[in-house]
């Protein structure tokens, strides 16, 4: 059975081309033929003796997964289903953001863990990709794009650190000089927070960024959207980043999902700010993009309320606006629905967002509209007699919330009251 190319280091290779008798530097040509230069089989690797390239073939299969689908957004963004030799599909995601070009690639087939907001989530777990598919994908984006990419994250389909072993792998052969020698800080490896795999990425001494999907900083409501918090409960997820920042002193960024009414508010912002005390952050605020299901999108004035008590708490805050919204561009959507299987648009959101200038939403920014809907909102909410689930009671939990904030800023100075409603509620 031929073995797959990418899967081999260059020691790998080293050992390959003395077995077979021939001159080390073969070893050297043949690991530039297939991470700098793309070649895609043996006959192209022109400056080999005919023999080796027969050989070659005979015993590697050097086929990036073939693209079964492309989708373009507006945006820019590209998004492709690909397939493995076995008949497996995954997606991976092509961003351009200014002159930058950022692959979000996939670490499993499907994924385990049942998030409540994604698309991949709910369509099960099928295999772990290998090393080598995980950085196949990545020549693939670089032959598609026909350039070289700027940045890769680790932030699709799968939980990396439920693969650790191929996923660390994956970045060794990427990031080594003899082969495609990308560099390491241009990795970033996005988990929900496997305390397995953090100490691994820790133990392993690859300076790749570390990015940790929070959404909650309760941990009912973060058992809720992401059952993991069970199994990898926040305190101990802390203590696991506290222990990883001391030993790598990088800044950890952290994805926030805003989903309307649910973490959205005062009271969700407060929890974060506590969890967030004493680690070097830097927050994501992802307002969710709903059309309609189980969560809807958090309001504007809701998404800079929360940027504001994070900003004032010192936190270091972006809020991101999604890319490639007119395509399938949430993890697992894609898949789904080539798989026949109703694609989630509701609950999912874009974990493969870009950062961008939200103006828009700075633009629509002024107090009296935000007090005129958050008066709407916590109407409607009181009005709620039954609790019918989870998204009920923190409905009315929020709605509480909103009204405290209300009744706090009621005698400061009307053109501070938003600043001063933020301050108090971080405590100060
Ligand atoms: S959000 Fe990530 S960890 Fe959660 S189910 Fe989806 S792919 Fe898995």
């Amino acid at each position: 059975m031929k073995k797959y190319a990418f899967e081999y280091t260059f020691e790998d290779w080293q050992d390959y081309i003395a077995c077979k008798g021939e001159a080390k530097y073969r070893a050297s040509q043949i690991a530039e033929w297939i991470w700098k230069k793309h070649a895609t089989s043996a006959e192209e690797m022109t400056n080999l003796s005919k023999a080796l390239r027969e050989k070659l073939q005979e015993d590697f299969d050097f086929a990036y997964p073939e693209i079964l689908l492309t989708q373009k957004s507006k945006d820019g963004t590209r998004k492709f289903l690909v397939k493995f030799a076995d008949g497996e599909t995954v997606e991976m995601v092509l961003m351009k953001y200014g002159a930058r070009l950022t692959l979000c690639l996939s670490t499993q087939v499907g994924c385990p863990l049942g998030c409540t907001f994604c698309a991949t989530g709910a369509s099960g777990f099928s295999r772990n990709l290998t090393a080598g598919e995980i950085a196949s994908q990545f020549l693939l984006a670089e032959k598609v794009a026909s350039r070289d990419l700027s940045n890769v994250v680790y932030m699709g389909m799968g939980e990396p650190f439920l693969n650790t072993e191929a996923v660390l792998k994956s970045i060794r052969l990427l990031n080594n000089e003899k082969l495609r020698g990308f560099g390491i800080r241009h990795f970033t490896i996005s988990t929900s927070g496997i305390l397995e795999g953090i100490e691994a990425l820790s133990a392993s001494s690859l300076p790749v960024r570390l990015a940790v999907s929070l959404h909650a900083a309760d941990s009912e409501l973060r058992s809720f959207l992401m059952p993991v918090n069970e199994t990898n409960p926040l305190p101990e997820l802390r203590k696991c980043l506290l222990d990883y920042q001391a030993k790598t002193n990088d800044r950890i960024s952290f994805e926030y999902a805003l989903f309307g009414e649910v973490n959205d508010t005062v009271e969700r912002a407060r929890e974060l700010v506590h969890f967030l005390r004493g680690i070097h952050s830097f927050v994501n605020l992802i307002p969710y993009n709903s059309t309609g299901g189980r969560y809807k999108a958090p309001t504007p004035e809701a998404v800079l309320r929360f940027k504001s008590i994070l900003e004032t708490a010192g936190f270091e805050t972006e809020i991101r606006a999604s890319m490639g919204q007119d395509i399938d561009a949430a993890c697992g959507q894609l898949r789904r629905k080539v798989a026949g299987a109703e694609a989630q648009t509701p609950d999912s959101y874009t974990r493969t967002d870009v950062i961008a200038h939200a103006n828009e939403l700075h633009d629509t920014a002024n107090i009296e509209r935000y007090e005129r809907k958050a008066k709407l909102i916590e109407k409607k909410l009181m009005a709620k007699k039954t609790s019918g689930g989870f998204i009920d009671r923190a409905r009315k939990r929020n709605a509480k919330g909103t009204k405290n904030a209300f009744q706090k800023r009621e005698h400061a100075p009307k053109a501070n009251r938003h600043k001063l409603n933020a301050k108090k509620s971080v405590g100060k």
